[in-house]
């Protein structure tokens, strides 16, 4: 996936990874409609949505966001998923130990499988969901430290750090290395 040599028109492709449930295709939705359904079927199927999105520094990067169709689920996701990605969030929900030892899963893969120099953000979701927290910020931030990654706690219910997630992790740098 290497970006266009047009300096104003980068290309990156962008893919979400965790658990079924813990909100991905939420906080897609969230971030490129500004929308939050609760009922609907929010899985947005096999192709992408776009997002132009200005960096720290002005550079317009346009965002091909991939979503999985709940393929989650079942075993292993091809790694045609996210063969080429630029960045990749790893979600889990707050309130589950069980998501954040799948995110886990899924940086391990992700280094051993995905594009150097790949940008991975780790993502607690669910933060409105406070009462019933079961994974502490601070074991959160450590993991995250030591697999360089970032890390941010996200609600895609009340939009809470929902586009300073995707804002402010990204730089030119990151995504003009690959
Ligand atoms: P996905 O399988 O990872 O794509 O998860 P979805 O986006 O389909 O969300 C799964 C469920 O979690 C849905 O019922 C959402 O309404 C709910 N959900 C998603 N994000 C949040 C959130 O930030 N807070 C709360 N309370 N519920 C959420
Ligand atoms: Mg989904």
């Amino acid at each position: 996936n290497s970006p266009s040599t047009d300096s104003k028109d980068l290309r990156a492709k962008l893919v979400l990874l965790g658990d079924s449930g813990v909100g991905k295709s939420c906080i897609v939705l969230r971030f490129v409609r500004g929308q939050f359904d609760p009922t609907s079927k929010v899985t947005v199927g096999a192709s992408f949505l776009s997002q132009t999105l200005a960096l720290e520094d002005s550079t317009i990067v346009k965002f091909e966001i991939w979503d999985t169709a709940g393929q989650e689920r079942y075993a292993a996701l091809a790694p045609l998923y996210y063969r080429g990605a630029a960045a990749a969030i790893v979600v889990y929900d707050i309130t589950s130990p069980e998501s954040f030892s799948k995110a886990q899963y899924w940086v391990k893969e992700l280094q051993k499988h995905g594009s150097p120099g790949i940008v991975m953000v780790l993502v607690g979701n669910k933060a409105d969901l406070h009462d019933n927290r079961s994974v502490s910020s601070q074991d959160a931030q450590d993991y995250a430290e030591k697999n360089n990654m970032f890390f941010i706690e996200t609600s895609a219910k009340t939009a809470d750090n929902i586009n300073q997630l995707f804002e402010m992790r990204l730089s030119k740098q990151s995504i003009g290395a690959l």
